[in-house]
């Protein structure tokens, strides 16, 4: 059986930088409509002007693009803003958008008055019953409507391809405001309206929106669709190590931070990727992240976003990546060689750069104390160009022969001499980089 193309789309507001929350719904939607052979929309939900700014807007398109997630369609809602008001025409004709007049703090004395009695703080529809005459009074003493959508009765129930079987009781909610008084509409209807028009088939979003969907499946019935060829996929929220709401931290976790952290975007993709299921996050590229992408993984309990273990996944990803993908990224000159040497070696890219000035530059080594004589003789014993990959065995063979020193005490010194530090890559394969001259220089320095 064929049934349509499966549409999934992310859609991010631009009022604020990607953070490792949104990468995580992105990347599920990339994934699954690649799985599938669906289509990718980014959609950027930017009816909020005062909020919304251009920057963010290219800032979330570049985002993604490092992160390798290539949408197939993009469009904003503030270029639909026509259609939005013909869709509110079509809800006041049908009797399911009605004017407002209320002020926040009336609303908020009858909230109180209701949590008073004992009743849930539901708007109770008072303006449901405004005549024309009262309108049209509150409008001669300078009130602007807003609009709010009259929900149905009963409930709304869908199977959730994350949660399982969900349902909303719509007479727990409070009818939504659609449109504020200023005319602009809010993201609940725009949402919903877009869904419809651009042919979404899955939508996939975080935990926090099931209410919504409750409201939006109506809505979306009240528009002339059909609730029944909307699947959803919510994902449940994102907790720190602690077991907090991550929501709070965000702002340190952007996309943008941990970029300029020299983080790699392939340790982020497969992170985010496994977090919320059961499986530990292993190096994959976004190919097998695809072939492997199954709304069966995740759990329905939140997810605990780790910082140590992505770090520990970016540096096995690291071990991974070949000369080809990070050349661009080395210090200019850095070898195959070099990259084979170090990378075992690092947290974070921008690590190797430290140890090239090692390999090629020109370290100062500590003076080591109380192994000057041992070092003289390392010098002395230090084999003549040309050398090869055996190097660092035949000399310390012959430094063990003439000192009677092995393991820790013959190794240490020489590390700290020839690399300025106490830990790093084997020096097997460093030795042949560093070369004869730096080598007898640094052993000299240190044994001063
Ligand atoms: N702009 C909304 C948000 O960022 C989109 C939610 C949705 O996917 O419908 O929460």
């Amino acid at each position: 059986m064929t049934g349509p193309v499966m549409r999934v789309r992310f859609a991010p507001s631009p009022t604020g930088y990607l953070h490792v929350g949104n990468a995580r719904l992105a990347l599920i939607n990339f994934l699954c409509a690649r799985r599938h052979g669906g289509r990718f929309l980014l959609r950027l939900d930017d009816t909020d002007a005062a909020r919304s700014t251009e920057a963010y807007a290219e800032a979330i398109g570049q985002d993604l693009q490092w992160l390798g997630l290539e949408w197939d369609e993009t469009f904003r809602q503030s270029a639909r803003l026509d259609r939005y008001a013909e869709a509110a025409e079509t809800l006041k004709r049908a009797g399911r958008l009605y004017p407002c007049f209320e002020s926040e703090e009336e609303l908020r004395a009858k909230r109180e008055q209701r949590l008073k009695r004992g009743q849930a703080p539901v708007y109770d529809r008072a303006m449901l019953k405004l005549t024309a005459e009262q309108r049209a009074a509150a409008e001669a003493g300078g009130k602007r409507p807003y609009w709010r959508f009259r929900l149905s009765d009963g409930a709304v129930a869908w199977d959730d391809l994350v949660l399982g079987r969900r349902q909303v009781k719509l007479g727990a909610v409070s009818d939504p405001v659609l449109i504020r008084a200023d005319g602009t509409p809010l993201y609940s209807f725009c949402s919903v309206v877009d869904d419809l028009d651009s042919a979404v088939t899955h939508v996939i979003r975080g935990e926090d929106h099931v209410t919504n969907t409750g409201v939006q499946l109506d809505l979306l019935a009240a528009l002339g669709g059909d609730p029944a060829r909307l699947r959803f996929a919510h994902l449940p929220l994102l907790l720190d190590e602690k077991g907090e709401k991550l929501s709070k931290r965000l702002d340190g976790l952007s996309l943008r931070r941990l970029r300029t952290d020299g983080v790699e975007p392939a340790a982020i993709t497969a992170y985010l990727a496994r977090l919320g299921s059961a499986r530990d996050p292993v190096p994959a590229r976004l190919d097998e992240l695809i072939a492997d992408f199954d709304f069966a993984h995740f759990s329905t309990a939140p997810a605990r976003f780790d910082i140590a273990q992505l770090q520990a996944l970016n540096r096995r990803v690291l071990h991974g990546l070949g000369f080809a993908e990070v050349a661009s990224r080395l210090p200019p000159g850095a070898t195959e060689a070099f990259w084979r040497a170090v990378r075992g070696n690092l947290d974070l890219l921008g690590e190797a750069r430290g140890w090239w000035e090692v390999v090629a530059g020109t370290i100062v080594p500590p003076v080591i104390e109380g192994e000057g004589e041992f070092l003289r003789v390392a010098l002395e014993t230090l084999p003549l160009e040309p050398w090869d990959a055996e190097v660092w065995t035949t000399w310390t063979e012959a430094l063990k022969l003439r000192t009677g020193r092995r393991g820790r005490a013959l190794f240490q010194p020489l590390r700290l001499a020839l690399t300025g530090e106490d830990h790093g890559p084997d020096l097997r394969t460093l030795l042949p980089l560093i070369g004869r001259a730096r080598a007898a220089q640094r052993l000299q320095v240190a044994a001063a």
